[in-house]
């Protein structure tokens, strides 16, 4: 399984770094954390922005047991990259090519009685059995069957399993309020997917692999761990409940990197408005550093005059307007000049910025900050095994 780095030509203007062994560390601690449930890392949209093919593969290295994602292309893309172990996908769509899931060995969910439909038309057509997963919805209100419309989408599941069209290879749900461990809403969902385990065991059939837990819930509600527990945020190594616990408190090492060279600095005078707008006005004179990143990169607007960055070792804050190529930073009398370096945001060690500290200045989660930045990056990965390299 590999990936093609970003073309790298001339200097490195600015780089994701995506440092795998802090990866496969994250991937350990959730494993022994959680276990005996199994693990499950999330890849899904590029792998939050890490890079799906070499993030599943650093995973496996370190004993996720399933790999999951959104789409069935990403599942596809997985098994195009060689990944060969249990994946399980997730939002399917109407005429979603079922064929072509058997056909890979992929495990797809079913939320309704209409996809169930589909993934038998599947089976029926091409012969063999599907591997389903059925979700049910606890209280999120997002996918999953109702608890009205269950008791139908287990019974036709059922039908389904006798006729030797499918495999049921799990049940689960999903959290709505993890992130807040003292939410009501997490009891009651764990009440209603015991209830809908129970209306399953009813119906005679074995639920198979038992799941309801993301990184919050993983990390947060032992009693809900079942048989597997699905991380994402938490593998990627930022805390997936930052207002109780930090990523270090958990155990956990962020591991991407977003830094940048200074391209220009110049002296303004006191007074001087900075970039667009000048919502941003110089109180001395002062040293400006031109970063050649903007909201074309992925750097949120948001950030505008409130998010951290580091230049040239010291922690200052980005002044003014992000434009679309670039932003700037009043760094006052510290010498800096074109060519040092800028970090966004990373792991927080040297009192460096992290993704949970940009979230937070933006008024966003760190999933955002870390699956959207992008753009004109350059995506280089650390510690790649032999083989992927
Ligand atoms: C994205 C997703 C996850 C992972 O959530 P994290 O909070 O990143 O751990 C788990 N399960 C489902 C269904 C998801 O969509």
């Amino acid at each position: 399984m590999s990936e093609p780095e970003s073309p790298a030509s001339g200097p490195v203007r600015a780089e994701l770094v995506v440092d795998l062994d802090a990866l496969r560390r994250n991937v350990r601690t959730l494993a022994d954390t959680c276990a005996p449930a199994a693990l499950m890392v999330v890849v899904k949209a590029d792998g939050y922005g890490h890079g799906m093919v070499p993030v599943a593969r650093a995973a496996r290295e370190a004993g996720a047991d399933w790999l999951g994602v959104a789409t069935l292309d990403e599942a596809l893309a997985l098994r195009a990259a060689g990944d060969t172990g249990p994946v399980l996908c997730w939002l399917g769509v109407p005429g979603e090519d079922y064929a072509a899931a058997m056909e890979a060995d992929v495990d797809v969910t079913a939320y309704s009685t209409a996809e169930l439909d589909e993934i038998v038309g599947a089976a029926r057509a091409r012969g063999g059995r599907a591997r389903l997963q059925l979700k049910v919805d606890t209280g999120l209100s997002r996918g999953g069957a109702t608890a009205a419309d269950w008791p139908d989408l287990v019974a036709a599941t059922r039908d389904a399993v006798e006729a030797d069209e499918v495999e049921l290879t799990g049940v689960w749900s999903h959290f709505a309020c993890a992130d807040d461990p003292d939410h009501p809403a997490n009891e009651a969902q764990e009440q209603a997917y015991a209830a809908a385990l129970r209306v399953v065991d009813e119906a005679g059939l074995d639920p198979g692999l038992r799941h309801l837990c993301n990184s919050a819930g993983a990390l947060t509600r032992p009693q809900a761990r079942y048989d597997l527990v699905r991380c994402g945020l938490a593998s990627y190594g930022l805390s997936p409940v930052p207002e109780h616990r930090t990523s270090e408190e958990l155990g956990l090492v962020p591991v991407m990197t977003a830094r940048a060279q200074v391209a220009l600095t110049k002296q303004v005078h006191a007074g001087a408005g900075l970039s667009y707008g000048h919502t941003y006005v110089t109180e001395r004179e002062t040293t400006v550093a031109l970063v050649p990143v903007g909201y074309g990169d992925g750097v949120p607007v948001h950030g505008s005059s409130v998010a951290p960055v580091q230049v040239g070792g010291v922690r200052r804050t980005v002044s003014g307007r992000v434009c679309m190529d670039q932003l700037l930073v009043d760094v006052g009398d510290q010498p800096v000049a074109a060519g040092d370096e800028v970090v966004l945001f990373g792991a927080g060690a040297d009192g460096g910025p992290t993704a949970q500290e940009w979230a937070e200045a933006c008024g966003t989660i760190s999933y955002e900050i870390v699956t959207r930045i992008g753009g004109r990056f350059r995506r280089r990965h650390e510690h790649l095994t032999q083989e992927d390299a």
